[in-house]
């Protein structure tokens, strides 16, 4: 572990590190496959699924910025999620995850434990109630996603991780909407960081890609033991994409967050504009603890249409510089309806629980010139003012 700084360990990582030729950006290692050197004489890599030069670079500088002893790189999010329940959980043992996570977490856990490979327990991580009532069940693993998707919500990770250790449950944050640049889990006592490098950390929306990170190193050697038993491990030429995306993580999400802020201030004089979701806003719940365990307040951010579906639907459909998709954490910007496109498996009624309205927009704010993206909202909110309410 070195004492450089985030963007140092980002930039630097495996720089210069080529020994045959003094490259000064690593080689991409593409085999399948490597020699022995003789029989019986094993070699440090032998087969790429285990092992593979270019992966391992990433892994270490995906370790590194989380403050782990080590790193399995997976081939999406979801399967370094579910590389962490294979490896950890069996019949009997319990998960705790909250009641808003990912919906594919969601369906993770609830088709495995449906199948009765575990149990799960979904709660309101924001009630302390309902957390007292699920930790006193004992659980052998308390997942946390904060903020949460897509309403934002903030878990107090010190105070989770405390609570969870006095009944000997494992915590595992789920760190994709920050990055290890705005909040690091590990160092607030979680044991286990987990990224869809999808986003931020590749965050050109060209790769799919995971990593599962271990505070502790005898938790690092046995998930790349289960990574390579069930085939979990992520490709050469993903690994060296997203570890040029990383390079820029730093830089990238400090413009994500100031163009966020700029569309936050605008979208606060708008009238067609509701309910406002976003850590940075003193009125936001769990904003106290935001300022205290990130180092900033991301650039998700969502907000409810104070109008007609006519008008919300004509209000999407004039934007130019936010694409209708869903995924984030692009150098693109992204609008996304999460009733109709994210959050669709959830029933109306979950929905309705989890308190995301159908007149809930996304945002993913990417690295446009801000001027423009607000420009280009202040026309299509013109627009949608214009359609009868
Ligand atoms: C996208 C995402 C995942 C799943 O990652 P994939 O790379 O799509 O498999 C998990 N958690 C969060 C918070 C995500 O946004």
């Amino acid at each position: 572990m070195s004492d450089k700084k985030l963007a140092t360990v980002a930039v630097r990582t495996g720089i210069e590190s080529d020994t045959q030729f003094n490259a000064v950006v690593p080689p991409i290692y593409l085999t399948s496959t490597y020699g022995f050197p003789q029989l019986g004489e094993l070699p440090q890599y032998d087969y790429s699924r285990s092992g593979n030069p270019t992966r391992n670079m990433l892994a270490e500088a995906l370790a590194e910025l989380e403050g782990g002893a080590g790193a399995i790189v997976t081939n999406c999010g979801t399967a370094a999620i579910n590389l962490l329940v294979s490896a950890l959980l069996g019949p009997g043992d319990l998960v705790v995850a909250p009641h808003d996570c990912y919906g594919g977490t969601y369906r993770l856990f609830n088709t495995r434990a449906e199948k009765g490979d575990f149990q799960v327990r979904f709660v309101d991580q924001t009630n302390p109630q309902a957390v007292a009532e699920a930790l006193a069940l004992k659980p052998k693993l308390v997942w946390v996603e904060t903020p949460s998707n897509p309403l934002l919500r903030i878990v107090d990770i010190a105070e989770l991780c405390a609570a969870a250790d006095k009944v000997g449950a494992l915590v595992a944050v789920d760190n994709t909407f920050l990055s290890p640049i705005l909040q690091q889990p590990l160092a607030l006592g979680a044991n286990f960081v987990v990224h869809s490098t999808t986003k931020y950390i590749n965050g050109h929306s060209d790769v799919l890609g995971g990593v599962l990170v271990a505070k502790s190193e005898e938790q690092a050697e046995h998930l790349a033991w289960w990574a390579n038993c069930i085939g979990a491990t992520g490709a050469p030429f993903d690994a060296y994409l997203t570890l040029r995306g990383l390079r820029t993580l730093a830089p990238r999400m400090r413009m994500h967050e100031e163009n966020s802020a700029q569309i936050l201030a605008f979208l606060q004089t708008q009238p067609l504009v509701g309910q406002i979701y976003h850590p940075s806003q003193p009125s936001h719940p769990g904003h106290e603890i935001a300022l205290q365990q990130q180092k900033g307040f991301g650039a998700m951010l969502s907000f409810e249409i104070a109008g007609s579906q006519a008008q919300l639907e004509t209000f999407v459909r004039e934007l130019t510089c936010f694409s209708l998709a869903e995924s984030l954490g692009g150098t693109e910007s992204l609008i996304c309806h999460p009733a109709s496109m994210t959050h669709r498996a959830m029933s109306d009624e979950a929905q309705a629980a989890a308190g995301l309205k159908p007149s809930l927009l996304r945002l993913s704010v990417g690295l446009e010139d801000p001027a423009d993206l607000i420009a280009d909202l202040a026309q299509a909110f013109q627009k949608a003012a214009e359609v009868a309410a």
